[in-house]
């Protein structure tokens, strides 16, 4: 063994027989019908491989080698593939050869928040930008009523009569030709109108006698009867009978999502908040191998409050391609609708602080759950009081600040800080799950809200990675786009994706790109306790990869965003 440590094969167990044996029983020990993905060995040869963004000092610093080995889903060397070569032959594999082609391999990124269902929802709803007339969007509708059952609710967004060559809002007459049977809902562009088909104005309830809403408007034919369109607090007159979705919906709708996040060469996903019933789809999945990505979950404080939720022993399934390893609480709202908890007022609204949507005793009773279990508990708090709150109680629960350190809590978001926190999340061992396109996506609004003086504490990424805070970066999908070239992007840049700013829109609060990778994949792993299975690309670690076209850490920004995922590998099974 000395011998191949000397020619630099790193091997991650003093006994890689003993090591393979456990790898084979864990494989063999699987619940029914799970098959261990790419039981194969598989070697990576031919590219570039970035194992590791830091030294063991967590300093940003590159760690390259050129071959890997992989047997039953995990990684068993690295190094020149002559040695990896050479440690395959010595533990008796014959591995399929699988060539990098000059390309640019790094750890699988993880997105540290996310809303996996919602994500998999979003996109099964038509959308129709860039549509020019009320017939394209009535064909759309009239092709997904041939695929779903008569009576399914269809869901859209995103029409503009302002596109059309009639330019006044539709009525319901093309959706009923193009769907007779299915009740039919599409939101405008800018999601203040709403346009029904009959069956959908029927289902509501809604006829002649309706009165319009306080705060909103029925568009009418000369008899009184609802025409088609309902203008904003009308809206919740059809949304509020579209029925809640069934669990094959919602397992189909976490499956598209997990493929759509692959796609973009995410490896795996927190997902922030998920009910009972998406905790068993997501266990059926994991365990009949039908789960694509990684999926480490947060449950819910309401569903992590009922008797018998979270037990000791953690939740996992399928060979751990789901594992649930926290819970979610929300301290406040968030600071677009000025419902974020602010210290002061907002600058644009005098006497309004926010709201809180969790009182602090109960988020101390959550936290308090918590830890008795040995969950980390992850907040939610966008405004600088909710962030306050949320670190304030997590102390108290744990019996100050020297006892949380370790426990792994997060604030989810951290969006603006009082300057005098930052040093305090440090001081709790608190992780900073934050981002980055929010920063670009709210810029253009959120200095009038907040001011010049409290926008010195926002998206401050910098200030707390000095200050020696975890960052765990990802998108908050589908709020924004599940893309991590645009969380990496916004993370180097602080600009929006056509380049302005010129000098960014908080510049001091750049990361280098080893730093935004390190978020997506190293620290990600680290926030969710599993930096030992994946986010480096290390003897023992799982296989999760990304494959890249191009190399992220020469890239230019603009580079950057055009690069493509030549392939993605979870649990040693490559897609492309
Ligand atoms: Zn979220």
């Amino acid at each position: 063994m000395a011998r191949y440590l000397g020619r630099r094969v790193t091997r991650g167990h003093g006994v890689p027989t003993l090591f393979l044996l456990l790898v084979a029983a864990l494989a063999v020990a699987s619940p029914d019908g799970f098959a261990a993905p790419a039981a194969e060995p598989l070697l990576f040869h031919h590219g570039r491989i970035l194992v590791a963004v830091e030294d063991s000092a967590g300093t940003p610093v590159a760690r390259w080698t050129d071959a890997l080995l992989t047997h039953q889903g995990r990684i068993v060397a690295t190094g020149n593939v002559y040695d990896v070569e050479a440690e395959a032959r010595r533990l008796s594999l014959k591995p399929r050869r699988v060539s990098l082609e000059n390309k640019l391999a790094t750890a699988g990124l993880t997105d540290a928040h996310g809303h996996v269902a919602g994500l998999g929802f979003a996109l099964q709803r038509l959308r129709f930008q860039g549509t020019t007339s009320a017939q394209q969007i009535a064909a759309q509708v009239a092709a997904a009523a041939k695929s779903r059952p008569a009576g399914e609710w269809i869901l859209g967004r995103g029409w503009d009569q302002n596109d059309w060559d009639v330019k006044t809002f539709p009525t319901t007459e093309p959706l009923d030709q193009a769907a007779p049977d299915h009740p039919v809902w599409l939101r405008r562009v800018d999601g203040h109108a709403g346009w029904a088909n009959t069956k959908a104005l029927a289902l509501a309830g809604l006829n002649a006698a309706t009165p319009d809403p306080s705060g909103g408007k029925i568009y009418r034919h000369p008899d009184g009867r609802p025409s088609g369109v309902l203008v904003d607090r009308a809206m919740a007159l059809v949304e509020r009978a579209v029925p809640p979705a069934t669990r094959e919906q919602t397992r189909a709708a976490i499956v598209r999502a997990a493929e759509h996040c692959r796609s973009l060469g995410l490896t795996g996903v927190h997902d922030a908040g998920i009910d009972a019933a998406q905790l068993e789809i997501y266990r059926e999945l994991a365990d009949a191998g039908a789960l694509p990505i990684r999926v480490f979950a947060m449950l819910s404080a309401a569903t992590a409050l009922q008797p018998g939720m979270l037990p000791a022993q953690k939740v996992s399934a399928g060979d751990g391609r789901f594992r649930v390893f926290a819970v979610k609480a929300y301290a406040d709202g968030a600071l677009g609708s000025r419902g974020a908890a602010l210290l002061a007022p907002y600058a644009d609204d005098t006497g309004n602080r926010g709201l809180m949507v969790t009182t602090p005793d109960t988020l101390e009773r959550i936290a308090r759950a918590c830890i008795a279990a040995g969950y980390p508990m992850c907040t939610h708090a966008i405004g600088d009081r909710g962030n306050r709150v949320a670190l304030e109680e997590y102390e108290r629960a744990a019996g100050g600040a020297e006892a949380l350190r370790g426990r792994r809590f997060r604030i989810e978001h951290a969006q603006v800080l009082a300057l005098d926190d930052i040093a305090r999340f440090a001081r709790d061992g608190v992780i900073a799950s934050m981002q980055p396109t929010h920063c670009t996506s709210d810029m253009p609004w959120a200095p009038a809200r907040v001011g010049a003086m409290r926008i010195e504490g926002a998206y401050a990424w910098r200030r707390l990675l000095k200050a020696g805070v975890r960052l765990a970066l990802g998108s908050d999908f589908p709020v924004e786009s599940a893309d991590p070239r645009l969380g990496l992007y916004a993370a180097i840049t602080t600009q929006a994706v056509d380049g302005t700013p010129p000098e960014g829109y908080r510049p001091s609060e750049r990361l280098s790109v080893l730093e935004a990778i390190r978020g997506f994949t190293s620290d990600a792993a680290w926030a969710a306790s599993a930096e030992k299975e994946v986010g480096r690309l290390s003897p023992g670690a799982r296989a999760d990869l990304t494959v890249w076209d191009r190399d992220l850490t020469t890239a230019t920004p603009s580079e950057l965003l055009k690069a493509k995922v030549v392939m993605t590998v979870v649990d040693g099974a490559p897609s492309r």
